[in-house]
């Protein structure tokens, strides 16, 4: 073989090599567009933190603005390991709910951010899939609220409203499943940086599986309850992880809400958590910020 061909042929396994590093990782859609909160500012947050694991793709699908015709936001779900979701707005069409239906029944994955859960209130399966949610005129006929008593999930079906928050603070976060593979590795106890508790979510908990919990002191305008803040559910063959946390940028940087996002990600992706817990993750004293 002469030197250029040989050239020619180095060159071609560098692109391939490429080509397939970019092949092999995880396709993210995230899902804004509309929320009470500034998805302009933490969508771009989000996608980066995922991309800065180097396992993942992110494309960002945004729907028309509130109020505007939704009949043609039709996202290409099926093109994608997993949808997370930093939406909070106006109802699908019924064709994007039955996609998204589909996906997440046969094994796409879904993240649901902070006020992702306060969506749709009024589309069963998607509260299935979060299990919890809050706002939207939530009550007693959406489901019980789930709380941490006594060491385990508890969920109350008094009447009520369904979601809440306090006054926003750092808080401590306590794993109650360590063997999780989002959790596992994980400090038992870490602090929080700034941002809403959500306490009083309530929905279906059809198969819910609580992974970490924080404290509703009543101190702060909560509720004196151990307060589900990250869990997992199953929709049909999909994985679906739920994190309360990430009110805004401010929140978004605490390490503990990047890593168990980045994680939550990966999992409901592919069911598995290859990435290693950082030297930055928080303990139960400090907030770690990044
Ligand atoms: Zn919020």
């Amino acid at each position: 073989m002469g030197v250029i061909s040989a050239m020619r042929l180095n060159s071609a396994l560098l692109i391939t090599a490429v080509q397939l590093a970019a092949a092999d990782k995880i396709k993210v859609l995230l899902v804004d567009g509309q929320n009470n909160h500034r998805w302009m500012e933490t969508s771009p947050v989000i996608k980066k933190q995922l991309e800065d694991t180097g396992l993942f793709e992110v494309d960002v699908s945004t729907s028309p603005a509130k109020g505007a015709d939704m009949a043609a936001f039709r996202p290409g779900f099926k093109s994608y390991r997993v949808v997370v979701s930093n939406y909070n707005g106006d109802p699908w069409s019924a064709e994007a709910k039955s996609d998204f239906e589909q996906f997440v029944r046969n094994g796409g994955g879904f993240v649901s951010v902070h006020a992702a859960d306060n969506s749709f209130p009024e589309w069963p399966a998607y509260n299935e899939m979060i299990a919890l949610g809050g706002w939207g005129n939530r009550t007693e006929k959406d489901g019980p609220y789930a709380k941490f008593r006594d060491g385990k999930l508890v969920l109350d079906h008094k009447p009520g409203k369904g979601g809440h928050h306090g006054r926003r603070h750092a808080y401590a976060v306590t794993v109650r499943d360590s063997k999780h593979p989002i959790t596992r590795g994980l400090p038992e106890t870490w602090m929080h940086h700034v941002d809403e508790l959500y306490d009083s979510l309530r929905g279906p908990a059809k198969g819910i599986h609580l992974l970490a919990t924080a404290f509703s002191a009543p101190d702060t305008g909560g509720t004196g309850e151990h307060e589900p803040m990250l869990f997992t559910t199953r929709f049909g063959k999909g994985r679906v992880f739920h994190t309360t946390l990430g009110h805004d940028v401010e929140a978004m940087k605490c390490a503990g809400h990047i890593v168990t996002l980045q994680r939550g990600t990966e999992w409901a992706a592919t069911g598995k958590v290859t990435q290693k817990v950082p030297a930055d993750f928080p303990g139960a004293e400090k907030a770690s910020l990044r």
